[in-house]
Parts: C-alpha cells; structure tokens; sequence
C-alpha cells in the first residue's frame, strides 16, 4: 500500500536490519528497541490487523508464526520471549500494518501492562 512503512520496509523501499526474509514476511529489528532484543514479524501483504484479516491472510499469519518458531535460537531468544501485537487506540498501534512484536533476550516483567 502506498505511504505505509512497513510495505515500504518489506520490499526494501525503506532500509532495514533484516534477520530473516521469504516469500510471505520479514523479520527486522526493531528502531527502537523496548528489550535487549526487540524484533517485528511483520507479513508482506498489508492488512491493518486481525481485525481485517481474510481467511488466506489468517492462514499467511500462521505460517509466519510457524517459521518463527523455528528460528528463534537463532534469534537469540532461546531462553524464552514475547509476542505482542498492538491493535488500535487502546493498544498504541502506531503503524497501521498488521505486526509482531518479538521481545527478550532479557528476563521481561511479569505485568504487561
Ligand atoms: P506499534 O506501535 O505500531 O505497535 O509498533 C510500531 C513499531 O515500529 C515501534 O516499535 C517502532 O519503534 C517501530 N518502527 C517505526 N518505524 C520504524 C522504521 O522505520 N524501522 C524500524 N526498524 N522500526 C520502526
Ligand atoms: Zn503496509
């Protein structure tokens, strides 16, 4: 989509650290790290958030779950982490792209809020 970041991050208009990359998402840190590690999953297609999800983008968004999963060592996150997913003016979404937050690399608060 037009003058969306992410889009622009997922196919390369914008500059990222990239850790992972295929046909369906990216993995790139994040700008401003909350955590000593602080990673966005964010898919390629461009759907707001789960709200706005089709059934095939709801089953892209599995996949991507999956493939993190068998990364995360690599990602340096095998001692544990946290997935986040921000949605609206209660949740603080400030980029209107459906993404994951991946935190760790760190031991995190038990309150979440
Ligand atoms: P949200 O607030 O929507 O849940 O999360 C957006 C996240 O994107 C924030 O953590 C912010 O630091 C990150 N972010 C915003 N712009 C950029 C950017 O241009 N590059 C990277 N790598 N991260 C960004
Ligand atoms: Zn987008």
């Amino acid at each position: 989509m037009k003058d969306c970041i992410f889009c622009k991050i997922a196919n390369g208009e914008i500059p990222s650290t990239k850790l992972f990359e295929d046909e369906d998402m990216v993995i790139i840190k994040d700008l401003n790290p909350q955590a000593k590690i602080h990673l966005l999953l964010i898919p390629k297609q461009h759907f707001c958030d789960i709200t706005e999800m089709s059934d095939e983008q709801a089953a892209l968004l599995g996949r991507c779950l999956k493939k993190l999963s068998e990364h995360v060592d690599e990602f340096g996150l095998s001692e544990g982490f946290r997935l986040v997913s921000n949605k609206g003016k209660h949740g603080c979404q400030s980029v209107p792209h459906l993404h994951i937050h991946i935190l760790g690399g760190q031991q995190l608060d038990d309150k979440m809020c």
